[in-house]
């Protein structure tokens, strides 16, 4: 097996073998742009190196030697020399990139021999021993595990020594005294001494980089991000020769994008650093120039830059994200991959990319990552509500969207906060790739430091967080859990806002509203539209939802809640008086009430929705969910009692007394769904008859009403018909009464395991299925659909027991055969039935692409994801062509 892969061996296809690192260098190397030599250990070492017990095979050294002897013929410099040295970074890199999440070592390659070579060759002994002082730091950080205090400590320590604020003031003999100081500090980690071969520094760094894969920050960003194995498995690792950007004031070292990822406009955005290296950038320790100062300072490197932007994003047919060195005046290419944008940035390079004949229009869908489109749906503040609050400082905007929280200075609580639902804004002056569980749960990210291509900036941008960096003026004291700007504090729980868009923070909780959608999201919308083959329906229960569901899209209701109607402060009392009712004049009269209510919402709905179905489903829940807790009522009781309050306890023991009979132990397999019709035949009497009323009204008023009747929780043909002979009675009735005809299809939900395994016996009478996936993923695994998330799931997903979570994403092997065993047997007996999927399932893209491929005719989704549901049903008949020929409803 081939372990390593010098540039000119390997080519951008094989991400998976050279990582996407690897892969871009030995692309840009065949392309014949400046990529200084160098080579790939690939991800299968990787996965032997973990097989193997985190040993590396016996041959890889010897491989890794002959590879550096040919680095040293390319470049003229020799391994360990005292004269010419040859240097190299080692670097991650997975198959997708994880930015910052492992480990890299520069300046390897450095011992005290090779260091005065260095000195001697550039000509710079400052520069010489500077980048020895950083090589042992990483390199104990890294391979040895220091904290990183330890290194700062000596070195905050040399600067007050030497009277200086900046690194780049410290002069030869005090980097000497830091490299001594910080040798000194690895050797008491190891209790051996620093290794000067550069062989054995390879050796252990190639290591320490396969180390950071199984890294803890790794392992989360990988689960968050739905890396499963299939996607990356180990890391490659890259050595590379160095080329210095800190070598003097003709040197230098940038990052860019070839389009703005925070809005998609064609610009070379990004910074870059005179007399710096690669990390000075990244982690922001310095604030960069922008970079179209370049132009000025580097004229001829900068020309360079932005044709070699313009080559790569011909090349890739994507914007790109570069990393590029100056050394001396001359320009390198370290890295590039597809540049990570936020959603609006995604949007507008999509439809841009079209307009500029780069793309076609399938591939300006199918690049978007449906799930983040959420972005765009994002809240921003209330323009109205703005000018009641205070602006307490502006930074640099590094994600957009507004939000809200209390400040929070430090890591571990942010996270422990966030995780207890609290909304948090995370303060720091910047952040560390260790710092990233924090990020996911936070509502935002603050930090005084850093500048848009920073650790803080490019992580909150993956994640669609509003972030603000570089906010200099915020004197943030951690310790004392406060900051400060021009006197004003802020203490921990204070409440501020974020606006990501523009940078400003604000005192307080400022009011957010819906977002806009933009003229280019509207234009892939309708791309969308014309692509997709399935329905995308909504999961409604209020006109407001319908509106706003068609709006984005939806064409139909799929699932309307009709208890979500009961719920409300009018009703809720009616519903109540209705269950205590003691006789059935008394709940008649309730009945009537409430029937009235619902045929008001159902005509209001069935308008928003005017030319599409609408599917209204009968009551589900158990009626004790509408009554009281009965440990909060007996408390009620309790203080009603002390205070003598004799009706009023007598009526609350009543209700108590009824609340026990109706508690089950299981609900959720309970009394619920048709199991309430059968036994309350007059709730469902109801609601049939306010659905036919409500046609009645709308259809006398020409409305194109398309109203559909949907029965829960049916697990056998005899509870359906038993169902459907009500139905028809009252069909009957409101027919004669009004003497018109009306057409409202009877279906049933496939949510009940049996249900899908009989679907062919229920499909003689029901004239349409929808799949409950929610429950029919609680029947099918007996994991309580309100228990496990919480509880065992995420360990579940950490052990790799299940790669996703079946509430989520649609389990395709268990639950997946359910639907499509019932889908099978429903279309045998109705060769065109309508069977859809309304469980949360609807509105998740790789579900969607499921249901495109078994067939269904709709996905129903909650109204705001229905533009996601609507771009991911595109992209599933864009990647399945083979399997939909015609539009489905
Ligand atoms: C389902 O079970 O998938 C469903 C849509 O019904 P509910 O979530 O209301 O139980
Ligand atoms: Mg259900």
């Amino acid at each position: 097996m081939k372990q390593v892969y010098f540039y000119d061996e390997g080519d951008g296809k094989n991400k998976k073998l050279l990582g996407g690192k690897g892969a871009g260098l030995c692309e840009m190397t065949r392309l014949k742009l400046p990529v200084p030599p160098g080579f790939t250990i690939t991800t299968e070492v990787c996965k032997k190196y973990y097989e193997n017990n985190k040993k590396l095979p016996k041959t890889l050294m010897s491989e890794i030697k002959k590879n550096i002897a040919k680095i040293e013929k390319k470049t003229g410099k020799k391994w360990n020399s005292k004269t010419n040295p040859l240097l190299v970074s080692v670097r991650s890199g997975a198959a997708v990139s994880m930015p910052g999440m492992m480990d890299t070592i520069l300046n390897l390659g450095l011992n005290d021999d090779t260091v005065n070579g260095l000195a001697e060759k550039s000509q710079n002994p400052r520069f010489a021993w500077d980048s020895y002082r950083r090589f042992i730091q990483l390199f104990g950080k890294v391979v040895f595990g220091v904290d990183d205090t330890e290194f700062d400590k000596v070195l905050n320590g040399a600067k007050a020594k030497q009277n200086v604020t900046e690194d780049s003031a410290l002069n030869i003999n005090s980097l000497k005294e830091i490299v001594s100081q910080y040798k000194k500090i690895c050797e008491k980690q190891t209790g051996k001494k620093f290794p000067t071969d550069p062989t054995q520094q390879v050796e252990l760094a190639v290591k320490a980089v396969f180390g950071s894969w199984m890294g803890e920050r790794a392992i989360v960003y990988r689960e968050r991000n739905n890396i499963t194995k299939s996607i990356a498995d180990g890391t490659a690792v890259n050595v590379v020769s160095m080329v210095f950007g800190n070598i003097g004031e003709d040197s230098a070292t940038g990052v860019v994008f070839t389009r703005n990822p925070g809005d998609g406009t064609k610009v070379i955005y990004g910074e870059y650093l005179i007399n710096a290296q690669g990390e000075d950038v990244v982690a922001g320790v310095r604030t960069g120039k922008l970079v179209s100062e370049l132009k000025k300072d580097m004229p001829a490197s900068y020309k360079q830059l932005a044709a070699t932007c313009e080559k790569l994003e011909k090349h890739y047919k994507e914007p790109q994200d570069i990393e590029f060195t100056i050394e001396q005046g001359t320009f390198y290419l370290l890295q590039t991959r597809n540049a990570k944008m936020n959603a609006v940035g995604m949007v507008k390079t999509s439809v841009d990319m079209v307009k500029e004949k780069l793309i076609d229009k399938n591939k300006a869908i199918t690049r978007l990552q449906a799930e983040q489109l959420e972005q765009l749906l994002h809240r921003t503040m209330d323009p109205k509500e703005i000018k009641n609050y205070k602006s307490l400082v502006k930074g640099i905007a590094a994600s957009p969207g507004a939000a809200s929280g209390i400040a929070v200075f430090d890591v571990k609580r942010a996270t422990e906060m966030g995780e207890n639902g609290v909304k948090v804004i995370l303060i720091r002056e910047e952040t560390k790739p260790e710092d990233v569980p924090a990020f996911f749960e936070s509502a935002g990210i603050l930090t005084s430091r850093g500048g848009k291509t920073s650790h803080a900036a490019v992580v909150a941008r993956g994640m669609g967080k509003p972030c603000i960096v570089g906010c200099s003026n915020l004197k943030i004291d951690s310790e004392d859990k406060q900051c400060s700007v021009d006197g004003t504090v802020v203490h921990e729980g204070d409440s501020i806002t974020i606006d990501g868009s523009s940078g400003i923070v604000y005192i307080g909780d400022i009011p957010t509203i819906e977002p806009k959608i933009t003229s280019d999201f509207k234009q892939i919308l309708e791309w969308s539209q014309k692509a997709k083959l399935i329905g995308v329906r909504a999961n409604a229960d209020t006109p407001d939802g319908a509106k706003i569901a068609r709006e984005f899209g939806g064409q139909g209701i799929g699932l309307c809640r009709t208890e979500r109607m009961f719920n409300g402060a009018d009703r809720i009392g009616l519903f109540v008086d209705m269950i205590m009712a003691e006789n059935i004049e008394e709940r008649s009269k309730v009945l009537k009430k409430l029937g009235e209510l619902q045929k008001s919402d159902f005509i209001e709905i069935l308008k928003a929705m005017e030319g599409y179905e609408v599917t209204i489903r009968l009551l589900d829940p158990p009626l004790h969910e509408f009554l009281p807790n009965p440990v909060e009522l007996a408390e009620k009781i309790h203080k009603l009692e002390l205070k003598n309050a004799t009706s009023e306890v007598n009526e609350a023991k009543i209700v108590l007394k009824r609340a026990k009979e109706l508690a089950e132990v299981n609900p959720m397999m309970g009394h619920r769904g048709v199991r309430v019709g059968v036994t309350h035949p007059e709730i469902y009497e109801m609601q049939i008859r306010a659905v036919f009323e409500a046609l009645v009204v709308l259809t006398k008023k020409k409305v194109k009403a398309h109203p559909q009747i949907m029965i829960p929780q049916i697990s056998s043909i005899e509870e359906l018909n038993h169902i459907k002979k009500i139905y028809d009675s009252i069909k009957n009735e409101v027919e004669t009464k009004h003497k018109m005809k009306l057409k409202i299809n009877f279906g049933t939900m496939i949510e009940v395991v049996r249900a899908a395994l009989t679907a062919n016996e229920l499909a003689t009478t029901a004239e349409f299925f929808s799949f409950g996936t929610n429950d029919l993923t609680q029947g099918t695994f007996s994991f309580s659909r309100e228990d496990v998330e919480g509880k065992f799931l995420p360990e579940y997903m950490e052990k790799e027991l299940l790669e996703r979570n079946p509430f989520q994403s649609i389990d395709e092997n268990g639950v997946g055969s359910l639907i499509k065993m019932g889908i099978a047997s429903g279309r045998k007996v109705r060769k065109n039935m309508e069977i859809g999927i309304c469980g949360e399932h609807g509105g998740d893209p790789s579900s969607i692409k499921f249901c495109h491929a078994e067939g269904l005719s709709y996905v129903s989704a909650s109204p705001h994801r229905i533009p996601i549901a609507v771009v991911a049903a595109a992209q599933a008949a864009i990647e399945q062509p083979k399997k939909g020929k015609s539009k489905r409803k």
